[in-house]
């Protein structure tokens, strides 16, 4: 196999010579195992906390480990007779070419009706993270007002999808003027906004005249700080992920805000409410396949994937997603 090992711990953006590529052989194939080789890697934001060494709730790679990452891949070999060589299966075989996993951890993806590399985005973990967190966090009303940020990317192009399904009026906030107009005219959302603009804030004041009853949190810094005073009475705050904060070095210039945070949460009556996805599989993950299988094949889930080409623009992709240059959900096209 050919792999990237994480050769050091980045400080701020992921550098090339924090990583290695490195040639290895596979091991022989033991019972219950399979040979697969990558067609897909996904690359996602949690990716830049496990080359981190901080306490987090899952345990970093360590150095001269192979990255992590989901992946669709073809089956080679096989020691268990439900997987055939030839099969696509959806599996964590990590940044390399091939990889040998446990059957145990692999699924058999049907391909017919949609790409297998949607396994990875709008019916892989990113959906779900947008289905679990909104619909069991947020729980929009019917007529509610609920914002997103980072909302081309696959949660949450997701959650302001699924918000319009129930009823509720969808806010997107994106880097750029392709991204806002996609949002409105491809993905049905109410209002889209920049978060580039120098007027960003009083833009989404105007966006939300009637306040926001869900404010779906992936980013954090500075959309935060213009969601935080439109938030209305009871509102709630599923905190899915803060970007804006993971390649920084230190706290932000200022003065220590928490206090005033406290109070808005306080006096307004917020519900603010972290979570990780996998805490919602075992109950909702069947639930959110059938629905948004169902979703995606009438046209009310759409999808958009940023395809890099080739296993060698790992690295630059990755760096890309965590800045905005990736158009979609983020996947590495290693093999055909
Ligand atoms: P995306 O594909 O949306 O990529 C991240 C996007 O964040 C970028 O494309 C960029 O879009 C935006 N962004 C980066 N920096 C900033 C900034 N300073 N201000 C505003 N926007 C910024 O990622 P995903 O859809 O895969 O993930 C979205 C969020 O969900 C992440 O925070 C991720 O960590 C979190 N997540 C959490 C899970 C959980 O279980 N809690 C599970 C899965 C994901 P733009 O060009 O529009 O600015």
């Amino acid at each position: 196999t050919r792999r990237i090992v994480l050769a050091a711990r980045p400080h701020g953006e992921p550098k090339d010579s924090d990583f290695r590529f490195e040639e290895a052989a596979l091991p022989e194939l033991g019972d219950g195992q399979a040979l697969l080789q990558t067609l897909d890697l996904s690359l996602d934001p949690y990716m830049r906390g496990r080359m981190s060494s901080a306490k987090s709730y899952a345990a970093p790679v360590e150095i001269d480990q192979t990255m992590v990452g989901a992946t669709v891949s073809r089956v080679l070999q096989s020691t268990d007779s439900s997987f055939a060589p030839g099969d696509i299966v959806l599996g964590y075989g990590g940044w390399q070419t091939h990889s040998v996993e446990s059957t145990s951890y692999l699924r058999t993806l049907d391909t017919s009706s949609v790409p297998a590399s949607t396994a990875l985005g709008v019916l892989g973990m990113p959906g779900f993270t947008a289905y679990s967190g909104l619909l069991t966090i947020g729980a929009p009303k019917e007529g509610e007002t609920v914002v997103v940020a980072a909302a081309t990317g696959p949660v949450g192009s997701a959650v302001g999808q699924i918000a319009k399904i129930k009823g509720a009026r969808a806010v997107g906030i994106a880097g750029g003027p392709d991204k806002v107009a996609y949002l409105t005219d491809e993905l049905g959302f109410d209002a889209a906004i920049d978060h580039r603009a120098d007027d960003f804030a009083d833009q989404l004041k105007a966006a939300v005249p009637g306040g926001i009853d869900v404010y779906f949190e992936n980013v954090g810094g500075k959309v935060f700080d213009a969601v935080l005073p439109r938030m209305n009475t009871y509102g709630r705050i599923p905190v899915c992920g803060l970007v804006a904060n993971y390649n920084l070095t230190e706290l932000p210039d200022g003065p220590d805000r928490s206090g005033a945070l406290m109070g808005q949460i306080l006096s307004r009556s917020l519900t603010v409410r972290g979570f990780i996805q996998t805490e919602f599989a075992n109950d909702q993950f069947g639930s959110f396949l059938r629905d948004a299988s169902g979703w995606v094949a009438d046209g009310s889930l759409k999808y958009r994937e940023h395809v890099a080409e080739g296993f060698d623009n790992t690295l630059d992709a990755f760096r890309g997603m965590l800045s905005g240059k990736n158009f979609g959900k983020t996947v590495v096209r290693i093999a055909e």
